[in-house]
């Protein structure tokens, strides 16, 4: 029998991290090994005797990572500010993390002979005009060098090119995967996001149970395609399987163009589901809808993306996957999530 895969994630307890451990653990026999400087959302994972957790931070444990990196046969770097606000407010420490950490794990994999599952994002398309970005023809499109915001997209970038021409050149085993705003239970604290520096689902959240205005950033015309996080993970799956390879040197957007929605629309959605949520109905009734421009709201360096559809015709020909949940049923089990204290990812068991 073949052995079992032995995968890497490191920044383990991220949104995806700790959702992707958690699947791998349930739907599969792999071994896992997860670092992390924290371990708060896969306290679930823990329990399981294949999965082993490293606290280590990324910055300064290079001779554990790379040690880690020779002993798998898959990496997945998943370590990452990814965050619009942070860009705007601290673009060094994006650097240094989401660079300089992870184009150590880049060379370390070619080194080694190991497998990356690389985390591109949907930000490297930028502003670009394409009704739906398209992984090998779009155009990457970012703005002037004082709108710090792109340094992420620009950073990713980068990254995406080296890996590409280590790939074509040196023979490293590839895949680059772009996440299009995946939302889902766990994604960021509800009861504390810092304002302007979580996503956009937990911030409208927040403030609806909260009794405080949701900012519309420039009005909220600015559309987004939102993708439920088991979606993007059942994606993920596939392109870490690698059926007959078909994952090696490709680029897959994970998104889903059928939740396409404007961020007052999100809104507008939000307070309407919350509405019927027992205790909350009061709150959402009352909640304020305001305008707020970008500057005001981010600062300077902001500039924002009008519009994020991806092609996922690529994901669907080559992988065989398709989205399969409406932005309701997202939002719901989000909600459900925070609400009303409901897990379902609990109803899951390992060994399945
Ligand atoms: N946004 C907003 N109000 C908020 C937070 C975010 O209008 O309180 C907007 C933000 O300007 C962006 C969109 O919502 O256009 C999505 O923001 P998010 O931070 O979730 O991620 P992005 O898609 O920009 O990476």
């Amino acid at each position: 029998m073949k052995s079992a895969k032995k995968v890497l994630i490191l920044g383990v307890n991220g949104f995806i991290g700790s959702s992707l451990a958690w699947r791998m653990l349930t739907d599969t026999n792999w071994d896992v090994t997860g670092m992390d400087v924290s371990s708060g959302k896969i306290s679930h994972c823990l329990e399981c005797e294949r999965f082993h957790f490293f606290k280590k931070d990324a910055l300064a444990d290079n001779d554990w990572i790379e040690s880690a990196v020779r002993d798998c046969d898959v990496v997945l770097p998943l370590v990452a500010i990814a965050t619009p606000a942070l860009y705007v407010k601290d673009p060094l420490r994006v650097y240094r993390l989401d660079y300089e950490s992870n184009i150590r794990v880049v060379e370390w994999c070619a080194k080694y002979g190991k497998r990356i599952v690389f985390p591109s994002t949907s930000e490297v398309y930028g502003m670009c005009p394409d009704a739906a970005f398209d992984e090998e023809q779009s155009s990457l499109v970012l703005g002037p060098i004082a709108k710090e915001r792109w340094i992420y997209s620009c950073i990713k970038q980068m990254l995406d090119r080296v890996i590409w021409a280590y790939g074509k050149h040196e023979g490293l085993k590839f895949t680059l995967f772009r996440p299009f705003n995946f939302i889902g239970p766990k994604q960021d604290d509800i009861n504390s996001p810092k304002e302007g520096a979580s996503r956009v689902l937990t911030q409208f959240i927040h403030n609806i149970i909260n009794g405080k205005p949701l900012k519309l950033v420039d009005g909220g015309a600015q559309e987004r395609s939102f993708t439920f996080i088991d979606d993007g993970i059942d994606c993920l799956m596939k392109i870490i399987e690698n059926k007959d390879g078909c994952a090696d040197g490709q680029i897959f957007n994970i998104g889903n163009p059928e939740m396409k929605f404007s961020i007052r629309g999100l809104a507008e959605l939000l307070i309407s589901l919350i509405s019927k949520y027992p205790g909350y109905a009061d709150a959402a009734g009352k909640t304020v809808v305001e305008n707020v421009s970008s500057r005001e709201y981010y600062g300077e360096g902001y500039q924002d993306v009008p519009r994020r559809v991806p092609s996922i015709r690529r994901a669907r020909e080559i992988l065989g996957w398709n989205p399969k949940t409406t932005l309701e049923q997202a939002v719901r089990l989000t909600l459900d999530y925070h609400l009303l204290h409901k897990d379902y990812e609990l109803e899951r068991s390992f060994g399945r």
